[in-house]
């Protein structure tokens, strides 16, 4: 891997990738090239994910139409009723949403959907974007099934700018029309072994689809390039343990593809010792991290080994919202490595996040970093990452998963 191939697999990737799309095939085809390319063999495994084509999605706010885009799996709709902003979780305010169109602050979290249906909420609406961008952006949003169980009520996204428009102006009822045909659909992970010299292996991940509106270049075509210079790297160097790499799909709608490839392949988790994600690394500012979630003796083993090389990192042990997380939850330690942007250099999920916040020289560095560590795990006599997820984390995924509620911090903004 070097600069102008950075560069070039950047360019050549740059548009929407979303989960269970024609681009996103497109893309894993793309992959699959240039593993051939390296002289590796990657296979396509497709797994079902849920889609819904939208024929029309309309807002209207006190009679007044508002752009907005419907929600995929929101089923269909053509109903009024009183807007309520649901501006606070408390129980006085969850009362209020009964009979209501809800509008949420943001990303529909799973809990608030649970509150909001549970206190008799009929439709909702989210926004997004940034009040002081110049866009009017509106982001295609889904409400998924593990968020819904089936209690569908219709939803719509909206740009923050309306959103705060109609707020000031007092509004007081909403119609939501919605029409769509949901069906279930193919996304795929594009997978590739390097045998080692024993049946034990490391996994290594790294998504390539990207939210709508965004071409994902540093989420995630970043840590996708990592992990072909990975497998690059280790086509023409020793490894005791064998190598598996997995380009996950749909990791923006729900980590769909991680947690597809650990269900289909369950049984041969046993034999993996490891995961190394790579998701967001190489742009040109913000610090390089690594989160283990694992025992935090690889925590410190990471610390050292940074501070021999003369390499910066914050390493934590936490959950990390990305595909490592699955493989953790079935008790595979994992460590995810990024380089973190502070949010006002480059941001993700957007239109703004192009090849414009990378460097394809500090993609290299942090590469480097990663097959060193990589190199003294794939070749050691034993794993030392104990295969053993600690009680601390296992709470932490039992969040994270949605099995208990809970308000810990993910080590990753954003919205998943
Ligand atoms: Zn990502």
């Amino acid at each position: 891997m070097d600069v102008i191939k950075i560069n070039q697999i950047l360019k050549d990737t740059a548009y929407e990738r979303l989960g269970g799309r024609e681009e996103e095939l497109q893309c894993a085809k793309y992959l699959q090239k240039c593993c051939e390319e390296i002289g590796l063999k990657a296979e396509i495994e497709s797994f079902d994910v849920e889609l819904g084509d939208i024929h029309e999605a309309k807002l209207y706010i006190d009679g007044e139409e508002i752009p907005c885009k419907g929600f995929m799996c929101a089923g269909n709709a053509d109903l009024e009723a009183p807007l309520y902003y649901l501006r606070n979780l408390d129980a006085y305010s969850l009362k209020q949403c009964k009979g209501k169109i809800v509008l949420i602050d943001g990303y529909m979290r799973y809990w608030t959907y649970q509150d909001i249906v549970d206190h008799g909420a009929v439709g909702f609406s989210v926004y997004d974007g940034h009040v002081n961008y110049g866009d009017e952006d509106i982001i295609q949003r889904e409400l998924r099934p593990v968020v819904s169980h089936g209690r569908v009520i219709p939803g719509v996204s909206i740009n923050v700018k309306t959103a705060i428009q109609f707020i000031k102006n007092d509004a007081k009822t909403a119609k939501i029309v919605l029409k769509q045909t949901e069906y279930t659909g193919k996304s795929r992970n594009v997978v590739a072994e390097i045998p080692g010299e024993t049946e034990e292996y490391m996994i290594f991940t790294a998504h390539y689809d990207s939210t709508s509106l965004s071409t994902g270049a540093y989420d995630n075509m970043s840590g996708s390039i990592g992990l072909l210079g990975i497998a690059e790297h280790f086509m023409k160097h020793p490894h005791r343990y064998g190598l598996r790499f997995i380009w996950c799909g749909s990791e923006e709608r729900g980590l769909l593809g991680s947690k597809a490839y650990c269900r289909d392949h369950e049984e041969e988790l046993g034999k993996a010792a490891l995961v190394i994600n790579l998701d967001m690394i190489g742009c040109i500012m913000g610090r390089f991290i690594a989160c283990c979630t694992s025992e935090d003796k690889l925590v410190h083993y990471i610390e050292y080994l940074a501070q021999e090389e003369g390499v910066g990192i914050a390493a934590n042990d936490g959950v990390y919202s990305s595909d490592s997380t699955p493989f953790a939850d079935k008790g595979v330690p994992a460590v995810s490595f990024a380089r973190l942007a502070p949010d006002n250099t480059a941001t993700i999920h957007n239109r703004y996040d192009t090849l414009e916040v990378m460097k394809a020289e500090q993609l290299m560095e942090d590469l480097d970093f990663i097959i060193t560590f990589t190199e003294h795990m794939v070749n050691a006599k034993n794993c030392p990452v104990k295969r053993e997820i600690p009680d601390s984390i296992k709470e932490k995924l039992d969040v994270y998963m949605f099995r208990k509620r809970g308000d810990h911090k993910l080590s990753k903004a954003g919205s998943r």
